[in-house]
């Protein structure tokens, strides 16, 4: 059962590596663990300097320190009934030679066995903290290995006295038996077991001379930082690489898949324009100018128009549909849910009816109870402009030819719903709108496969918002200041966190803050909004809002995106200190919408100075991006990319993803690539060629 360095490779199981102990390759195996490539895959999330420290002092430290010590006598003591309690001590001098200090002591509570392990004069390489306890220097439990003696490893130092790797752990998994596992498979893997997904590197840029199998290696065990540098940015290049190549692969089929140009004389575009009761912004008129040169094109268009809260992308997406319908094509426009459909034909009959556009409104569909709601001006024939929920998706009488297509708030659709929009027309051009302030460094990876338009400028004529951090027992005094405001005829958002991400609590939360603000408010009208509640239940709350038969509004975080109720002046957060930053900048952003001056106040709980110090940002700054910037810094990028792809597998490079340089040169190396191989027929991509062609179907999970 033997098996030669060669002939090892990813799909070895480990029971054939004959130096896993088999304790080891049973205990993996319990968490799934149970091929070379899957031990190789568990990725240390952290090293730690474990190199032995040369000095012969021991000292306190808060932070654990390693050193090499030669064990001068052991102790045994036992006491109480209970079998195995007890205490095991270890005294031992540095290796180097006599203490100059202090000696220190190891210690072991409960673990008699500890006796049989560790004998007078053994040399050992420990790893802990020191603490000073009573005038003796004493470390706890720490991690030790003996020198010369681990037989799991063969004789070699693989937990102490080098950079060591620190796993994630499940179930019974330890760092142990990971490490032991990951040395063994490490050391009995050739020289070229994982065949290069990238290409060669240049023999004079980063990565001269490295290849995946070394990368692999080395993200494990090595020598020094430098090298793990290099090992992990290696590893994240050939991630991101797999991306683009997805990304960019899906970008082509779409262009490739055939448009048509819009380019008609913008007559009534420009007559759009004179109608506004507004100017465009400077940032508007860009994008708006960015679109018309797509539309022009005979390439369908694939772009993102991606702004602040607030920034105005609806009437960028309405001058785009306008141009459309000028050209003799039908446009579409798809929200996430009902009563942003319904904001939106609202706007379009204002809008687009004066110019004699038929605007019609599509929610729900036939089949369904009472067949959905579909209303349109004028006359029999399919409306040229369609608003609507994905509904839309599934009426072929409705939408027949269509030019665009505009969807709303991106990240409620999936990639596969987008798939089946442009199916129905002849490649119609697209436009997707997202409220998500996504860094500039994360456009290319999140949204490569689309063009990008940002409006990075608010309108002028508003309100301004002024945000404030309160202690959480203020919120009565803070009452009287909202009665005032509802007295003066506006509204107000008050709004719970999900606690625990446990719905039950988080609706009760709601409930109870209900009640409360119904005495403290009366006699004013408080609504309630929550998850529990069905879609209708919700849509009708939302409604009664919007009218102003609600005046204030009690809710948890499911207001839904997008809505626009300028008269709401007032938001109130309670628990702020449970939400991101980029999230509370999107509840915001529900107020600050009308002429008049709004106020967001942020509950945090009493005397948590480090929620405040978090949360200050918040007081500072309206702009989005900034925030994701921060948001960003403070949290890494795997969760500004987890909100944007919600739920959605995340990279295991992400923290490198704000290395704009490797992700350009992940996009670089993409496009020469598939010019090269368009189908990717070499050997070398077998392990990524699905994952990088499936986005054609639509079945895509990264967007
Ligand atoms: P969002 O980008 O969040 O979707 P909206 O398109 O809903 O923002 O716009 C928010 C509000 O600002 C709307 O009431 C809209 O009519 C108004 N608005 C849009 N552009 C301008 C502008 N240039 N000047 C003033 N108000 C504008
Ligand atoms: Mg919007």
């Amino acid at each position: 059962m033997s098996a030669d360095a060669t002939s090892l490779s990813l799909t070895t199981p480990l029971a054939e590596v004959p130096e896993i102990p088999a304790r080891v390759v049973k205990l993996l195996a319990k968490e799934s663990l149970e091929t070379v490539g899957e031990v190789i895959w568990q990725l240390p999330f952290r090293h730690e300097d474990r190199r032995h420290a040369a000095d012969t002092i021991f000292q306190p430290s808060e932070t654990p320190v390693c050193h090499q010590v030669r064990v001068t006598k052991t102790s045994q003591k036992f006491f109480g009934r209970r079998r195995g309690a007890g205490m095991f001590d270890a005294m031992v001098e540095p290796e180097a030679g006599a203490a100059l200090g202090q000696g220190l002591t190891l210690r072991w509570w409960n673990m008699p066995y500890m006796g049989k392990a560790i004998a007078e004069d053994q040399v050992l390489f420990v790893h802990g903290k020191i603490k000073d306890q009573k005038g003796r220097l004493i470390m706890s439990h720490p991690e030790y290995e003996i020198v010369g003696e681990d037989e799991d490893a063969g004789g070699a130092m693989v937990h102490t006295g080098r950079i060591t790797p620190v796993y994630r752990l499940r179930g019974g998994l330890t760092q142990k038996a990971l490490r032991v596992a990951a040395w063994h498979v490490c050391r009995r893997l050739g020289d070229d077991f994982a065949e290069d997904v990238l290409p060669t590197p240049s023999a004079r840029g980063e990565f001269a001379g490295w290849n995946r199998t070394r990368a692999m290696k080395v993200v494990h065990f090595p020598v020094d930082q430098a090298e793990l540098e290099v090992a992990s940015r290696y590893l994240a290049l050939e991630e991101f690489f797999g991306y683009q190549l997805r990304v960019v692969h899906r970008r082509r089929s779409f262009v490739e898949s055939g448009g048509q140009s819009h380019a008609g004389p913008g007559d009534q575009v420009a007559q759009f324009e004179r109608s506004l009761p507004f100017a465009l912004t400077e940032a508007q008129r860009r994008c708006v100018e960015e679109i018309r040169v797509d539309m022009a094109s005979a390439r369908p268009m694939n772009r993102l128009l991606h702004g602040d809260v607030g920034s105005g992308k609806t009437v960028v997406a309405f001058l785009s549909m306008v141009r459309a319908v000028e050209c003799g094509a039908q446009a579409a426009l798809m929200a996430p849910t009902q009563i942003l459909a319904e904001q939106h034909f609202q706007n379009a009959r204002k809008w687009l009816e004066p110019l004699g556009i038929r605007v019609g409104l599509k929610t729900g569909s036939r089949r369904e109870s009472g067949g959905g709601l579909e209303l349109w001006s004028g006359g029999g024939d399919a409306p040229d402009v369609i608003i609507g929920t994905h509904a839309l998706l599934h009426d072929r009488e409705l939408v027949h030819n269509l030019g665009i297509v505009v969807i709303d708030e991106q990240h409620k659709f999936g990639v596969a719903q987008r798939a089946r929009l442009i199916e129905k027309g002849r490649t119609p051009d697209v436009l997707v709108m997202t409220a998500t302030p996504i860094p500039r460094t994360l456009t290319l990876t999140i949204y490569g496969d689309l063009d990008v338009s940002t409006i990075d400028e608010r309108p002028k004529a508003r309100g301004k918002v002024v945000t404030k951090i309160r202690p959480a027992s203020k919120v009565k005094e803070a009452a009287a200041f909202l009665k005032a405001q509802l007295l003066e005829g506006r509204q107000a958002y008050l709004v719970y966190p999900l606690i625990d991400e446990s719905e039950k609590l988080d609706v009760k939360a709601a409930t109870t803050g209900f009640d409360e603000w119904q005495t403290w408010l009366a006699p004013h009208r408080v609504g309630l909004l929550h998850g529990r509640m069905s879609a209708e239940e919700k849509d009708d709350v939302m409604r009664q809002f919007r009218d102003a038969d609600i005046e204030a509004l009690v809710s948890t975080t499911v207001i839904e995106v997008g809505v626009d109720v300028p008269n709401a002046t007032v938001m109130y957060i309670q628990g702020a200190e449970r939400f991101g930053l980029a999230q509370l900048h999107q509840l915001r952003g529900r107020i600050g919408r009308g002429e008049h001056t709004s106020y967001c106040v942020l509950f945090v709980k009493d005397k948590d100075p480090e929620a405040k110090a978090r949360l200050t940002i918040m007081e500072e700054t309206h702009d989005g991006f900034k925030i994701a910037e921060e948001d960003l810094k403070r949290r890494g990028p795997g969760d500004v990319l987890g909100r944007a792809q919600s739920g959605q597998s995340p990279l295991r490079f992400s923290a490198y993803l704000a290395d704009t340089r490797l992700v350009s040169t992940a996009r670089k190396l993409a496009e020469r690539t598939l010019d090269e191989d368009p189908r990717l027929r070499s050997r070398r991509f077998d392990g990524i060629r699905d994952f990088v062609l499936q986005a054609e179907s639509g079945g895509a999970t990264l967007q």
